[in-house]
């Protein structure tokens, strides 16, 4: 059977075809505008009333399945080339009109949150989707093309030196009544792996390991950070893609970086053009209700287009703190973190200040502070910064955080050792830089922050099916 994404192709030459899908509406007892999640059209099924059972056609509501069997013809009607005419007609489950939650009409975000489980049955929430299915093909078409391996890094973790952020414990241990060492602590060696363990926060660690022994490898796979900020770009749970890639420098790995994010992005301007017209009109209606300073100078396919066609800015963090130093917010006191000095950890103000307004345009920082950045990063010839990087990205912020990872075992042990992190938590680590160690540089991207981008949706719980925020796990 056809979906309906190719019915709409063909010419009308009367003949017999089948379909199924969900009643979107169903107009004057005759007009059924069917959907079936392969495109954003519906396609218009006409029921001659005279020919059907009264009692089978009420069942036709908003939101039941069907399956359709008829002619395909021209259509008479405006708004559509084709349409069916109905033959014959089948219900597979009707939909009560009375709770339906999916009414034909707008639903604020805040309400389809709390229907997850339908929302995939708008309009907007079905091209979302589409368009996240296409990124996602994009990213593993783009590392295969370009000789990387796909690696799937473990979901449970030991180590907890990653200092990613908060982590969720995984255990089968008692709650209500845990072993305990003589000290009065949990005795976790009691637990199911005998030790401590976590939901991964990143799967680097071990994506270096697999670099070094197959060259430039990716993982593609969740995420938790049991962070409990409510804000409109963190999730507990989300899809991380981290390339690793053996004899790759910062700028090797900031040339990557650059070119996967534009390669991506032109897939899905090449692939989902309608749903990105459809979302761009949304937006352009969302942008209507707001103060005119607040709108978006770009289209949504413009700003994806200036990405795909612009240079990123490169600029050290010391070039943007001078900058941010200088900046109108700060002289102001706008800001509310002011920067004062040289050391300071940037703010999302911050960052979308160089974006937004500084700059205009997708922003690189590199060679941060080490202070305020994690222990495996090469520490640079000054002493004090590190070969880090972040890539800025207009409305979103934080996109990308990546770095030249330390290859040297002297001063990674010394690093570690400044931390006072535990040597032996690390040992298999550590291995990496005893036995045939080399430069090498790797990212994460947060695949929902690229979704968020691409789709211009303003809250990255609506660009994942099922989010998981604190408080938050319904579905
Ligand atoms: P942020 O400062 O925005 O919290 P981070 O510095 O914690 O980000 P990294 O640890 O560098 O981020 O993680 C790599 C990427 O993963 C980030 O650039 C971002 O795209 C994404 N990311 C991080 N935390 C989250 C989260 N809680 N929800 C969704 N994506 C995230
Ligand atoms: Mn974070």
């Amino acid at each position: 059977m056809k979906h309906i994404k190719e019915l709409l192709k063909e010419s009308p030459e009367e003949q017999i075809v089948e379909v199924n899908g969900w009643v979107k509406t169903f107009r004057s007892n005759r007009f059924i505008a069917l959907n079936d999640g392969s495109t954003l059209h519906n396609i218009q099924c006409v029921v001659d009333f005279e020919n059907f059972d009264e009692a089978l056609l009420k069942q036709v509501a908003t939101g039941a399945a069907l399956k359709v069997k008829g002619k395909l013809v021209a259509s008479q009607g405006r708004g559509q080339a084709v349409e069916i005419q109905v033959s014959e007609l089948h219900i597979h489950g009707t939909a009560d009109a009375e709770t339906y939650p999916i009414q034909p009409k707008k639903h604020s975000m805040e309400f389809l949150r709390e229907q997850a489980h339908l929302r995939v049955r708008t309009n907007t929430f079905a091209a979302i989707m589409r368009v996240r299915s296409a990124l996602s093909f994009a990213v593993h078409q783009y590392f295969r093309q370009n000789g990387f391996y796909y690696m799937h890094a473990p979901i449970i973790t030991g180590s907890d030196a990653e200092g990613a952020g908060e982590m969720f414990r995984v255990t089968t241990l008692d709650l209500k009544n845990p072993p305990l060492t003589e000290e009065g602590e949990v005795d976790f060696k009691e637990d199911f792996f005998g030790k401590e363990t976590n939901l991964t926060v990143s799967g680097q660690l071990e994506a270096e390991a697999y670099a070094m022994g197959l060259g430039k490898v990716y993982t593609f796979g969740p995420t938790f950070r049991a962070e409990n900020s409510n804000t409109s770009r963190h999730l507990a749970e989300f899809w991380m893609i981290e390339p690793e890639m053996a004899f790759f420098d910062l700028n090797d790995n900031m040339d990557l970086a650059e070119d996967f994010i534009k390669e991506v992005l032109r897939y899905i301007v090449e692939h989902c053009a309608e749903d990105l017209n459809f979302l761009e009109k949304r937006l352009l209606d969302e942008e209507k209700t707001k103060p005119q300073a607040e709108r978006s100078e770009l289209s949504l396919l413009d700003k994806l287009k200036f990405v795909i066609d612009n240079q990123f800015v490169r600029i050290t963090y010391t070039e943007a703190i001078e900058i941010l130093k200088n900046s109108k917010p700060n002289k102001k006191k706008k800001f509310q973190y002011l920067i004062e000095e040289w050391g300071a950890d940037l703010q999302s103000e911050h960052e979308r200040f160089l974006v937004e307004k500084h700059f205009k345009c997708p922003v690189i920082l590199y060679d941060y502070p080490a202070k305020i950045k994690a222990f495996y990063m090469r520490l640079n010839e000054d002493g004090k910064t590190v070969r880090a990087m972040d890539i800025l990205f207009p409305g979103i912020g934080e996109i990308v955080g990546g770095s030249q990872r330390e290859e040297r075992l002297d001063v990674l042990l010394e690093k570690i050792k400044t931390l006072g992190i535990d040597e032996k938590e690390l040992w298999w680590y550590l291995d990496l830089r005893k036995y045939g160690t080399a430069v090498h540089s790797g990212f994460g991207l947060g695949f929902e922050r690229l979704v968020q981008f691409a789709t211009g949706m303003g809250n990255i719980r609506d660009v994942i099916p099922f989010p998981r925020t604190p408080q938050n796990a319904e579905f």
